[in-house]
């Protein structure tokens, strides 16, 4: 993507995509149903040729990034930075959300049960962690590829990457020459359907408001706010922290260097739609090496989601307030570690995270029709939540990147708004 903040305010995509997001809210308004029968198909089309990036941009750039990482101990560095921050910001996340819902307590005293139920979409998830664990290992890698297995996918390529790093040079120069060159070809492919954007949030936005029913219940709100809460929090308080202590950056420069990729999250809702352009501006305005970037990016899309944890936690600790269910502080801390896992099996791709938040529940033994019928009607109201969670998602991704890029000595990263 080209660097353009010396164009016109008009010319600037983030811009654009503002402005597109208000007219989509307006034709939504104005124009309701139709408008939306007529210009859905822009929106999927869209997010179509979005996704038709994926699976080769990440193939590519995990077998390019970990070829280049040089084997053994560099990557392993490389690897236990990653997993750890990955594993303490969406710990702190889950724990976040644990303290938002104690103190709002949205779910206590309601009477939800009769309300208006919405069909939850099928979503196959792991069951336990060892279930987890099995899933990542493809039994068969083109299948895994064909159906976007991301974490299936992710694993094959960090092992057939450092495989790489293991050969003769004679051998591996020609394959991690080839695949720089595969993923230089992607990258470019990516910036072509970039501009495309503001016409795709425009027609995504306009049937999302046209189709939206605002029925609102007061525990609902009271559930909104509190993720809401939490997601800012985690948002405005957590993870700057952690670019401060971690990396000694200013959370305020890696924040206007990344408003881009976080707004097309929030239009998309989707972390792994949004990583193409999430990948590019790490790397040209954030300042990270593509070393890093991509390995810390495409597995963090996947892996770390920190608005989606503190969503998990929230939402499974609402329906146990509404059910009445007074939980002890054990049956807490297992809603926290659960949430954890759940945030790390949801696919990147919008409302996964309220379809994995039945493994939180069957943690702690909530289940039957009424938990339905309250996990129902919390999908009415998802959608922006969901917007909201995945910014939030992206963001923990980057700051990720942006630790690891300087504590592996990249001077450069986010010293100034570029
Ligand atoms: N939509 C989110 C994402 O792609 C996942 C979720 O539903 O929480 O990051």
């Amino acid at each position: 993507m080209k660097h353009d903040s010396n164009l016109p305010w008009y010319r600037q995509l983030h811009w654009q995509v503002l402005l597109a997001m208000v007219l989509g809210a307006v034709t939504g308004v104005v124009f309701g149903e139709p408008a939306a029968a007529r210009l859905g198909w822009i929106g999927d089309l869209f997010m179509q040729l979005l996704r038709m990036i994926i699976v080769p941009l990440v193939l590519a750039s995990i077998i390019s990034g970990v070829a280049s990482v040089g084997g053994g101990r560099a990557l392993g560095r490389l690897f236990s930075k990653t997993l750890g921050y990955y594993l303490l910001s969406s710990l702190l996340a889950a724990s976040v959300g644990l303290m938002m819902v104690n103190l709002i307590r949205p779910g206590v005293g309601a009477n939800m049960v009769g309300a208006a139920s919405s069909e939850l979409p099928e979503l196959e998830t792991a069951n336990s962690p060892v279930e987890l664990l099995l899933d990542i290992v493809p039994e068969n890698f083109v299948q895994a590829a064909a159906t976007g297995d991301m974490l299936a996918i992710i694993f094959f390529c960090i092992v057939f990457g450092a495989a790489i790093t293991t050969l003769p040079d004679k051998t591996r120069v020609v394959l991690t020459d080839l695949f720089d060159a595969f993923l230089q070809a992607m990258m470019a492919l990516t910036s072509g359907i970039i501009k495309f954007l503001p016409i795709g949030v425009f027609a995504l936005i306009t049937r999302m408001v046209a189709t939206t029913g605002f029925e609102s219940f007061q525990a609902l709100a009271m559930y909104a706010l509190t993720i809401g809460s939490g997601v800012t929090f985690h948002l405005v308080v957590t993870l700057p922290v952690l670019l401060i202590v971690l990396a000694k950056i200013s959370p305020r420069i890696h924040f206007a260097n990344m408003r881009e990729p976080l707004l097309i999250a929030f239009s998309t809702s989707s972390s792994g739609a949004t990583l193409p352009v999430t990948m590019s501006v790490v790397e040209e305005k954030v300042g990270v090496s593509n070393k890093v970037a991509s390995f810390v990016l495409p597995m963090g899309a996947t892996v770390n989601m920190d608005g989606t944890a503190v969503f998990e936690c929230v939402g499974a600790l609402f329906i146990a307030q509404v059910l009445g269910f007074d939980l002890t502080l054990m049956q807490q801390a297992i809603v926290v570690l659960t949430a954890l896992l759940a945030s790390i099996g949801a696919a990147a791709v919008p409302s996964a995270g309220l379809v994995v938040i039945f493994i939180v529940l069957e943690a702690i033994g909530l289940r039957g029709p009424a938990v339905n019928v309250i996990v129902g009607s919390m999908l009415a109201i998802d959608r922006p939540l969901d917007m909201y969670r995945t910014a939030v998602n992206v963001f923990s991704d980057s700051c990720g990147a942006a630790i690891v890029a300087r504590s592996e000595g990249e001077t450069e990263v986010d010293t100034e708004v570029r």
